[in-house]
């Protein structure tokens, strides 16, 4: 594979010069090369008319506009979210050009701020029959006796492409969570935990491969380049950097129930000023009517007895939709979760013990807790019933919904352990929120609610 190895800065002549080098970079699903030069040409223009604007106004030079020195900063995020979903990158459909792009300049990220490759071939993993390509990233821990262990960040960077007659840029699914995973991963080489940390870009989550053996990350848990025993965590980070509805700061972790250790990492690390993050049992979104539903790449982690953590935003009215533009992205909000999650991966890269998988841990006084935080947002001033527009009997049901999650959390405060009714109030009160708000949950989901 052809390389640009000498790029002194990550302006726009580096990025120029990448985009050089991703014209022989791209390897799988049939790309044409030309197609890649012309989208990465293109990206290129955009970014360095940007800068020039960016040194008018603030007297930064153009070499300076790309190159961030902090890649926990919203430059840094904004500089990879708008490549990554900018119309030149049409979609990122695995085997197209604009996947191969994206690809490229993931890689190219990854080498610039001193991330080490660990894939089975460079950055890279393939898929087998180039179905799609992993982007895999080390940083290697600084204890010598735990850094054969690893912490995994991962977030998926295929898209859509063409949905349904339009391009799908996919800002928030899922260029903002492949920024956050690369800025976590750049923090850490100048300041390594104990553990090693991988930053695993996944490919192929998206249709029609959710939950197929060709799953980006279901293909890395059976084809593991880090023994699964020694994967003390893996994160998955999908839908960042917006919200349930515009202005909702909320921000949700999940799966911390299924480890003590790693719930303890979470429960010690600050959340920042600003941000509504909290914990929900993987059950209150997975236990739906149409039975179990996994999400994202977490699932198959956790089918392997692996400790997950699953962090999002979760589905708004641009899921899967052509409106999930770079515009739509809140990067201050991106940036605190960024932050959030350096945090919290600091802590689980530095735990004094391995952290154990309790297939059936569950925190229902922490999901109803959660529960009542989303909703009292929802039902306030500016929240989900106001911001969309939602009528009356939308939050009569949301109150109801309210009154039941108080009286799940009355039983649990005297003691008394709950009913299988009981815990279906958390689900059907989280699940009718997850409904209202997004575009696309299937009705066996949500018409039982
Ligand atoms: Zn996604």
């Amino acid at each position: 594979m052809h390389r640009i190895e000498d790029r002194p800065d990550r302006g726009a002549t580096a990025l120029v010069a990448m985009l050089v080098g991703a014209l022989y970079g791209c390897s799988g699903g049939g790309s044409n090369p030309a197609d890649v030069r012309d989208a990465l040409d293109a990206v290129a223009e955009d970014a360095a008319g940007e800068e020039d604007a960016a040194a008018a106004d603030d007297g930064v030079g153009a070499e300076d506009g790309a190159d961030v020195s902090d890649p926990v900063s919203e430059e840094f995020l904004t500089g990879i979210v708008e490549v990554l979903a900018s119309e030149e990158m049409d979609g990122r459909q695995p085997g197209t050009a604009g996947w191969a792009a994206a690809r490229t300049f993931i890689e190219e990220r990854m080498t610039a701020c001193g991330l080490s490759p660990a894939g089975s071939s460079g950055w890279e993993q393939a898929v087998e029959g180039d179905v799609g390509i992993n982007v895999l990233g080390r940083v290697q821990g600084s204890d010598p006796a735990r850094r054969d262990r690893v912490i995994i960040v991962g977030a998926h960077y295929d898209h859509l492409g063409d949905c349904g007659g339009a391009i799908c840029n996919g800002a928030y699914d899922n260029a903002t969570a492949v920024a956050a995973a690369l800025a976590v991963g750049c923090a850490l080489v100048a300041a390594p935990p104990a553990r090693s940390v991988l930053i695993a870009i996944w490919d192929t989550e998206e249709p029609p491969y959710f939950l197929d053996p060709e799953m980006g990350s279901q293909y890395y848990v059976d084809h593991p380049l880090v023994p699964l025993p020694q994967t003390d965590a893996a994160i998955a980070l999908d839908l960042m950097g917006e919200g349930l509805w515009p202005g909702f700061m909320g921000h949700v972790v999940l799966g911390a129930e299924l480890s003590p250790e790693v719930a303890a990492a979470v429960d010690v690390a600050e959340v920042p000023a600003g941000l509504l993050a909290h914990r929900l049992g993987l059950h209150a979104v997975e236990d739906t009517a149409m039975g179990h539903q996994p999400w994202s790449d977490y699932d198959a982690f956790r089918n392997a007895g692996r400790p997950v953590l699953f962090l999002s935003d979760g589905q708004n009215k641009t899921y899967h939709q052509p409106t999930d533009e770079v515009s739509r992205v809140d990067f201050a909000k991106l940036l605190l979760e960024t932050r959030y999650l350096l945090r919290i991966v600091s802590g689980l890269g530095d735990a004094a013990t391995n952290p154990t998988f309790v297939a059936d841990g569950a925190d229902y006084a922490r999901d109803a807790a959660s529960v009542l935080v989303v909703l009292d947002a929802a039902l306030a001033s500016g929240g989900l019933v106001d911001a969309l527009g939602l009528g009356a009997s939308v939050r009569t049901k949301l109150e109801q919904d309210r009154t039941a999650v108080l009286a799940v959390q009355a039983t649990l405060e005297g003691g008394g352990t709950l009913s299988a009714a009981e815990i279906g109030t958390l689900r059907t009160a989280t699940q009718r929120v997850m409904c209202l708000a997004g575009s696309t949950y299937p009705d066996a989901l949500c018409m039982l609610l």
